[in-house]
């Protein structure tokens, strides 16, 4: 027989192996193969009778892995479904859904099992002559109760050899653990627009179809959500949550646990440990887990009695990896419910665009709730900050800084937020108007205050601040604009008796415990940070929102820009007064007739997004087309574009309902040394953009590479 074999390299084809035991029952197993002069663990796809390999060249499996069960139907389809929609080999996708231990050629052993002495064991134990000294040491050991291998080991010499005798014999046996009802804490009665929308998810449980459960921040979709899986478990099925920051999945790990006493509970994000990861998988695949909670990558975890998936903050791009296989999880969660034909939910308060217009025109059911959940609270005043008539003094605008003031007397918190962080984002001679530019990027270095370092954010270089300008010898160099450092200090000036506390990527590297910093944020009386702080996380005290560098977002060349910056300032915002304290939201504008802000104030998602939606529809940009682009890198521009000139030179001719544009660089051009352009393809036919996209694929792979590496990126959200 022969194996056909995904294996994870950059080649758009399966692989043949011979293997003389295989049956179709190895379909979805694990495969050691030789590959080259290496070793690689592939799966196995199909199986056939023959090969177009000639035999001498035919090679063999060396070993089918089947410690763990065979990865399932559904599953396949899902990798199958990626591997087309997303234009990437299949052994690519299957490289990145298994977590990496299960692609190792290391062996895999599944988590230490527990062994129990058997009836015929306890016989034996009390007839073995005495000179058995170890096998009657390990017996006597197991009558007082089951004991794992390795403590077995520790206690007797040769312990191995003995279980497997005593396995052999019926002495003793694995204990197969019980997989106990998971239970469910009641924390709260619904209030009456949540008991609606739970009625309605609950009655699409056991077919595919999409919701959008989409309410303000507060109204309390968590909760849904929570007592919807409850029922899914009841039911004795598996639930699937996909969260966007891995940051978050602690806390809401121990809100699960919390929740789902006796459940098993799975976490899956890049931050696990291998092994944690391999055996949270397996135990998932085994059906032993009732619920996964991960980032992305936990779309691909195998789960056979799947029931249920939900996406929370489903806008949030982190849901979308942005190298190797370029998946959108969500969009992958919708095909895999469908393949599954069980319901996806999606949750935001500020859904994307493509899910709102697909909600609005019926294509997912939309379950709004508009008041927030607790009875006291409402929802934030926000107010916006004209800094042409308020002027800024580091940073803050006096409106801002006497509220911040109110709020120190009262014992309350106020959080600063400002997209930026870093101490300012450019370094710069008045001189002779050298500015800082990081040598392995098309973009400017940012002064780092903590070690007086400039530092790229785009490839990490760090160098320290120079003395003089390296241009003109002036000393006078000058930190211009403001990043969380800056603002900090300036918060630390103005009022010396708070205590302010900076809550940045920077900040939660330098301690890496979040849980800690956290518990640190809660009793500061000042919070200044970036997004980190935007989403999750409730602060009792927490009154008072100052929003600096808002304007940024709403200028963009992006035309997803202005949906971002929504999503993120309605959210920042909803930090404010979560509990029965009222809470104020100050937005420091140039521009605070701009439609964005005008609906940001009346707390009008709907109003901004058809608004939104209206320009995207007359301008032709997504959810009313798709798109894909073709992305070239090179150490040198040219031959990128050249590249790119080439492979629309050798398009399928059949265009109909496809626009191919003009290669151009990419708008941050280089990062890293590598200078990248693309070459952007858009079309009102989803079905006629993935079918050209095959078809040039096959061409691309052709093509004469010289010094280029190449990628299509579908539903592409950098440009
Ligand atoms: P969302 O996810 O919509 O932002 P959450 O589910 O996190 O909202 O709920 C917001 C707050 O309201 C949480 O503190 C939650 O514990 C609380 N809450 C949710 N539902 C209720 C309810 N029915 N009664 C009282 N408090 C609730
Ligand atoms: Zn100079
Ligand atoms: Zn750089």
């Amino acid at each position: 027989m022969i194996l056909r074999v995904a294996l994870d390299v950059p080649l758009p084809k399966l692989f043949d192996y011979r293997a003389e035991d295989a049956t179709r029952a190895d379909i979805g197993y694990r495969v050691l193969v030789p590959f080259g002069t290496k070793r690689l663990v592939g799966l196995v796809v199909e199986l056939a009778a023959g090969s177009d390999i000639p035999a001498k060249r035919l090679r063999s499996a060396e070993k089918i892995l089947r410690e763990v069960p065979p990865l399932g139907r559904a599953w396949l389809d899902l990798v199958k479904f990626c591997s087309g929609y997303y234009q990437r080999p299949l052994g690519e996708v299957v490289g990145a859904a298994l977590p990496p231990r299960l692609r190792s050629v290391r062996p895999f052993a599944e988590a230490p099992r527990d062994f129990a002495l058997a009836p015929a064991g306890r016989e034996v134990l009390a007839t073995l002559p005495a000179r058995q000294r170890r096998m009657r040491a390990l017996l006597a050991r197991l009558s007082q109760g089951p004991a794992s291998e390795s403590e077995l080991a520790a206690q007797t010499r040769g312990a191995r050899r003995l279980i497997k005798r005593c396995i052999e014999e019926g002495w003793i046996a694995p204990v197969v653990p019980e997989c106990p009802v998971p239970g469910f804490v009641r924390a709260y009665d619904l209030t009456t627009e949540q008991e609606e929308a739970l009625h309605k998810l609950r009655r699409g449980l056991e077919r595919f179809g999409v919701s959008l459960l989409f309410g303000v921040t507060g109204s309390g979709k968590t909760e849904i959500y929570l007592q919807l899986i409850a029922e899914v478990l009841a039911r004795g099925k598996q639930a699937l949550i996909l969260v966007p920051e891995i940051a978050l999945t602690p806390t809401l790990e121990a809100a699960f646990r919390y929740r789902f006493p006796g459940a098993g509970i799975v976490t899956q994000t890049s931050a696990s440990p291998e092994l944690e990861r391999a055996h949270g998988w397996v135990l998932a695949h085994r059906g032993r887990a009732h619920i996964v909670l991960g980032t992305r990558l936990a779309v691909f975890a195998s789960l056979p009695d799947l029931g249920l998936i939900v996406v929370d903050e489903e806008q949030d791009i982190s849901f979308k990896q942005r190298e190797g296989v370029r998946y959108s999880a969500r969009d992958l969660a919708i095909a895999r419910a469908q393949i599954a034909g069980v319901p996806v939910v999606l949750c935001s308060a500020t859904p994307s665009l493509e899910s709102f217009h697909r909600a609005s025109s019926g294509k997912y059911e939309l379950i709004s709730l508009t008041r927030r959940a607790i009875h006291e609270a409402v929802m934030p005043a926000i107010r916006l900050i004209d800094t042409r008539v308020h002027p800024v003094h580091e940073g803050l605008a006096t409106p801002l800084r006497e509220a911040i003031a109110t709020r120190l007397a009262r014992g309350e918190q106020s959080l600063v937020f400002l997209n930026r962080r870093g101490y300012a984002p450019t370094l710069a001679c008045p001189a002779c108007g050298w500015v800082k530019g990081c040598t392995r990027c098309s973009a400017h270095m940012v002064v780092h205050s903590a070690d007086r370092s400039l530092r790229c954010h785009h490839c990490g270089l760090a160098e320290r601040v120079p003395r003089v300008c390296p241009e003109c010898g002036n000393p006078d160099l000058q930190a211009f604009g403001r990043g969380t450092q800056r603002v900090e200090l300036s918060l630390r000036d103005l009022f010396p008796q708070a205590q302010v506390l900076r809550l940045d990527s920077d900040a939660v590297r330098a301690r890496s415990r979040i849980d800690d910093l956290l518990e640190r944020a809660a009793q500061a009386d000042i919070l200044v940070g970036t997004q980190i702080l935007a989403k999750g996380h409730h602060f009792e005290r927490l009154t008072l929102v100052g929003v600096l560098n808002a304007d940024s977002g709403i200028f963009s060349s992006d035309y997803r820009a202005s949906e971002r910056s929504f999503a993120q300032l309605q959210q920042v915002a909803g930090r404010a007064g979560r509990a029965s304290l009222p809470g104020e939201v100050l937005i420091q504008t140039r521009y605070p007739g701009h439609p964005l802000y005008q609906a940001l104030v009346r707390h009008d998602y709907p109003g901004f997004a058809n608004s939104v939606l209206a320009e995207r529809r007359e301008a032709g940009f997504p959810p009313f087309v798709f798109e894909a682009v073709l992305r070239a890198e090179s150490s040198d521009a040219m031959r990128a574009m050249r590249f790119l000139r080439e492979a629309i030179e050798a398009a399928p001719r059949q265009r109909s309902e496809i626009s191919l544009f003009d290669p151009a660089p990419m708008s941050l051009a280089r990062v890293a040394g590598v200078e990248r352009a693309q070459t952007l393809l858009q079309s009102r036919s989803r079905p006629r953009l993935q079918a050209f996209l095959s078809e040039w694929s096959e061409t691309l792979y052709r093509l004469p590479a010289q010094g280029v590496r190449w990628h299509l990126d579908v539903d592409p959200i950098e440009f």
